[in-house]
């Protein structure tokens, strides 16, 4: 992942104050290479490294992380700010029937969005929305939106045969004013590629259906030819936001990043999958973390900075290191834990470590049972904390008693650390190197 390739270029530079140039260049290539393996335009890459670079040089590295922990937060921050910093919604606010056009190549999702747009409208906003199908190339297409109509439960267009496009717009206009409706969704012809024709008719279309919002649908999945196709749509119908669909496929969803760039036009919606509730708000934090594929390191840093220390860090290291776990460790786990509201402690947030999440998601999360836990070790002489297997049953009891609990919570408490120094004593056989890299040890 970026976050191991970028751990390894800093493996030697720890204990700088500060990021140097040299340091953020060697950052950038990867970061570089992560952004066009997630499909994002070479134009764009180019020109938000550079922005990034300009941003990253000189920035106090945080104690507690490593410097590339620290240059992937950067990355992370300018990535939402150009994806735009919160989720835009759809605007209605203009005199009934508020007309929404889409637009976009063939296949790109938009008869569905179309209907998934409208069965948002309806159920969330209460809304009467009417749709009407403008695709009279395919004549199965129609058809197509009006069984996607009737299965949300909105109203379509009467299909008349033999009408033109334009026609079909002015029709559909005419039947949502006099019929009363809230909202009025156009749903178009694509081509398998942009032409002159597809971009003409759509011009045509928007200047007789007036829409207060012209969205672009595009299939995450497209590479390259985002920024094109962006462009394209953009300059000849000037489009109000887009709509990403195929966001639960394989795509990194890079294609966001280059049409947000190149247009400045906000992502608003995404699809996530072909059933009619498969419609999300567009958050630009989500898609930053996918396009980086970089678990959870910017929590991991944001959280870091705030409560542990790089001493703590890198004790911690050692001992995951040597594969040793005691009880001492469990408590500052327990302590950690508890600062960090119960996320589950500085490890749970290490990429790959998901075993030990389970482990501690399974240790009931409540601040109390943190604070009895604690009370408990807190009962145990410093030799029994450090070896376990003294706790025999007559010292379990005088802690039970110490601490003002049932045995049965020690008995329990020593199986959860049991367990979790089993699953350390694994991740340190496998692959140990790069968790403790990550507590920069
Ligand atoms: P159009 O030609 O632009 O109208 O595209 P359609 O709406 O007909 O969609 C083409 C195909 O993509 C259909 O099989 C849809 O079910 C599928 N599709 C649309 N949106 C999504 C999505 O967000 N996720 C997935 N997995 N499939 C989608
Ligand atoms: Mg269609």
């Amino acid at each position: 992942s970026l976050s191991d390739r970028l751990g390894k270029i800093f493996d030697g530079l720890r204990g700088r104050g500060a990021l140097n140039e040299a340091d953020v260049d060697a950052a950038l290539r990867e970061i570089r290479r992560a952004l066009i393996e997630a499909d994002v335009s070479l134009e764009v890459v180019r020109a938000f490294v550079e922005q990034v670079r300009d941003r990253a040089i000189g920035v106090e590295v945080t104690r507690s992380v490593t410097p590339g922990q620290q240059v992937v937060k950067i990355v992370h921050d300018e990535l939402v700010g150009v994806l735009g910093e919160a989720a835009t919604p759809i605007d209605l606010n203009a005199a009934a029937p508020v007309t929404i056009l889409m637009v976009g190549l063939q296949g790109s999702g938009k008869t569905t969005t179309t209907a998934k747009i409208a069965k948002r409208l309806k159920d969330k906003q209460k809304k009467k929305v009417l749709l009407a199908s403008l695709d009279t190339r395919r004549p199965a297409a129609m058809e197509q939106l009006k069984v996607l109509g009737e299965q949300v439960g909105v109203d379509t267009l009467p299909i008349v045969a033999g009408e033109d496009p334009v026609t079909i717009a002015r029709r559909a206009a005419r039947e949502a004013r006099l019929g009363g409706f809230d909202v009025l969704i156009l749903d178009t012809a694509g081509r398998t590629h942009i032409d002159e024709e597809l971009m003409a008719e759509t011009a045509e279309i928007k200047s007789v259906s007036s829409p207060h919002e012209v969205l672009l649908v595009v299939d995450a999945l497209t590479g390259q030819d985002a920024v094109n196709l962006a462009r394209s749509f953009d300059a000849r119908v000037d489009i109000t936001g887009i709509v990403m669909t195929r966001v639960d496929g394989d795509g990194r969803g890079g294609a966001a990043l280059s049409m947000r760039a190149a247009t400045g036009k906000p992502i608003k919606l995404i699809g996530v999958g072909e059933k009619m509730d498969a419609l999300e708000d567009f958050h630009p934090s989500r898609i930053a973390d996918r396009i980086l594929g970089m678990g959870d390191i910017v929590s991991l840093v944001e959280k870091a900075a705030e409560h542990v220390s790089a001493e703590d860090a890198q004790k911690m290291a050692k001992k995951l290191k040597k594969g040793s776990f005691d009880l001492d460790d469990l408590r500052g786990q327990l302590q950690q834990m508890k600062k960090m509201g119960g996320m589950g402690g500085l490890m749970s947030m290490m990429p790959g470590v998901g075993q030990m999440k389970k482990a501690m998601a399974g240790a009931n999360i409540d601040e109390k049972v943190f604070d009895r836990q604690i009370a408990i070790i807190g009962s145990m002489t410093k030799k029994e904390r450090a070896d376990p297997d003294l706790l025999n049953a007559s010292r379990r009891k005088r802690i039970a008693a110490g601490a003002g609990v049932e045995v049965s919570e020690i008995n329990k408490l020593i199986k959860q650390h049991r367990q979790m120094a089993d699953m350390m004593k694994k991740v340190a056989k496998g692959g140990m190197g790069s968790l403790a890299g990550m507590f920069g040890g």
